[in-house]
């Protein structure tokens, strides 16, 4: 683990297995925390708060820019650390890692920008607001894009003046640990980033209790979410929750198919399927119904699968539960009635049968209750529902406990704002999917979530408003 500036062992002096999704093979052992290594973690946390919330932004700020190049300067290594742990293809590792300095290099230059406001009550009274860090932050992070998703929180936390202490996924621990010990080495203050590693019941949960912890934010399942969200209603305390989705992809009759096509399919197939915003129920207008369904069929066979070919390819499932759980939703969507058009099974052959993969996956004659068409799977999986009406295709869209993101394929500018405003979800894609930047903020409607990541709206996230009024007597 690493608290207070240095690697610690746990206490309890267990560790577990961390396993290759490729391979099987062990990459590292992790050191299962509990409640007495988050307490320890906690404090040098709080510790460590009032000097870093009271340092000068601009320097502050210029230690984040430091973080930031030192995990731009080590991509390579921390690609490789991530590819062994979950899978994610080597060609693909390092830039999603380089992705994760930009969170640093982002929110450090926004340190020095944070300020009050002053509110012209009368010429008696002079009142202003403050924004201030609520102290120590707890971040909770899944394991499918394991030092982005940490960094996404770490970085907006920090750049506030919040301390932090940070649970990895205990399938995915090995960057989040390299992280802290790359930005000690680059000016960060010991205890201001802290990294506790175990499961969620051992460490998360007595993480989120702690009663010096003041804000948390999550990202992963809604199960998870709704646990959490109840301790920190005892509590009191403000989260951010970044949870699943069922997006949206609706492709209107004039869309582009040469661009829709194959972005449709990187909608749910980029990271193997495990990207909380996949485009995962494709509705397409009932008059290129047939065609587009065959041309995305056709694309998703012939999808290269293995973990070191060139890019694009499709690595393995991050782990054994989350492959399982793939596989049920096959058996179910056969059950139910469901035509599958591609896929459907996992993938085998040359350097896969060890491996965890499973190939892109089509299906089509859905019907709304079906369980493909309402929960998220979380692999390489999309049904197609055609649509004739934009009207239908809205109320299709909108009907999901779900409202992560969504995508919009036409060349009519009009219509693409109009369905944009009309959709109930934090992200709207036009023309494009998955298009990401650290600037534009992401999070839920509905089930997908409270609060928001990235962006300014983040920032804000992480700080508490102060009022101060004072009578000019
Ligand atoms: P998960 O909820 O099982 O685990 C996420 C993290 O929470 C892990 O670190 C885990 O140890 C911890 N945890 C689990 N139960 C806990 C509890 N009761 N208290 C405290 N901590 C607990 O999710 P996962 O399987 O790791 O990730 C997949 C899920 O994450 C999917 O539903 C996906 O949509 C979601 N996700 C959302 C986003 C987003 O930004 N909205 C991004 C990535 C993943």
């Amino acid at each position: 683990m690493f608290i207070n500036g240095q690697s610690v062992p746990p206490v309890s002096g267990l560790y577990f297995d961390s396993t290759n999704p490729a391979d099987g093979s062990v990459v590292a052992q992790v050191a299962q925390g509990c409640q007495e290594d988050v307490d320890k973690a906690v404090r040098a946390a709080e510790a460590a708060r009032k000097k870093w919330a009271a340092m000068n932004p601009l320097e502050r700020g210029k230690i984040m820019r430091r973080v930031a190049q030192a995990l731009a300067d080590n991509a390579a290594h921390l690609g490789q650390l991530e590819s062994a742990e979950m899978g994610m293809p080597s060609q693909i590792a390092p830039l999603i890692v380089a992705e994760s300095a930009t969170f640093f290099d982002y929110y450090g230059g926004l340190a020095a920008s944070i300020h009050g406001d002053t509110i012209p009550v009368s010429a008696e009274v002079f009142c202003y607001n403050l924004y201030e860090p609520y102290g120590v932050v707890g971040v909770i992070t899944p394991w499918n894009g394991p030092l982005n998703q940490a960094a996404r929180s770490v970085a907006p936390a920090l750049a506030a003046g919040n301390t932090v202490v940070l649970k990895p996924s205990e399938f995915t621990s090995l960057t989040a640990l390299e992280m802290a010990r790359l930005a000690v080495e680059a000016g960060l203050p010991p205890g201001v980033l802290n990294v506790v590693t175990g499961d969620g019941v051992s460490v998360g949960s007595p993480l989120v209790a702690h009663p010096l912890v003041r804000k948390v934010s999550f990202t992963g399942s809604v199960r998870a979410g709704q646990a959490i969200g109840a301790i920190a209603a005892e509590k009191i305390m403000p989260v951010t929750l970044e949870l699943g989705g069922k997006s949206p992809n609706i492709v209107f009759e004039d869309a582009k198919l040469e661009a829709a096509v194959p972005m449709a399919l990187f909608g749910f197939v980029a990271n193997s399927g495990q990207i909380c915003t996949s485009g995962t129920r494709i509705l397409v207008q009932r008059s290129i119904y047939e065609k587009f369904g065959q041309m995305l069929a056709g694309a998703a066979a012939n999808f290269p699968i293995g973990r070191d070919k060139n890019f694009p390819t499709l690595g393995p499932i991050a782990n054994k539960m989350q492959f399982d759980k793939i596989l049920g939703f096959f058996e179910s969507a056969l059950e139910e009635g469901a035509t599958c058009l591609a896929g459907g099974e996992r993938a085998t052959g040359e350097g896969l049968d060890q491996g965890l993969y499973i190939k892109p996956t089509l299906y089509t004659n859905v019907t709304p209750e079906m369980r493909i068409v309402r929960e998220e799977i979380f692999g390489p999986v999309a049904v197609l529902i055609p649509f004739d009406t934009e009207e239908e295709a809205i109320g299709i869209a909108n009907d999901s406990e779900y409202g992560l993101a969504s995508g919009i394929w036409t060349q009519d500018a009009s219509r693409a704002h109009r369905v944009a405003a009309q959709l109930e979800a934090g992200t709207v894609f036009i023309n494009t999917f998955h298009e990401r930047s650290v600037e534009a903020p992401m999070g839920g409607y509905k089930k997908s979530g409270i609060g928001r990541e990235k962006g300014m709206a983040a920032l804000h996230d992480y700080m508490q408003l102060k009022n101060v009024t004072m009578k000019l007597i």
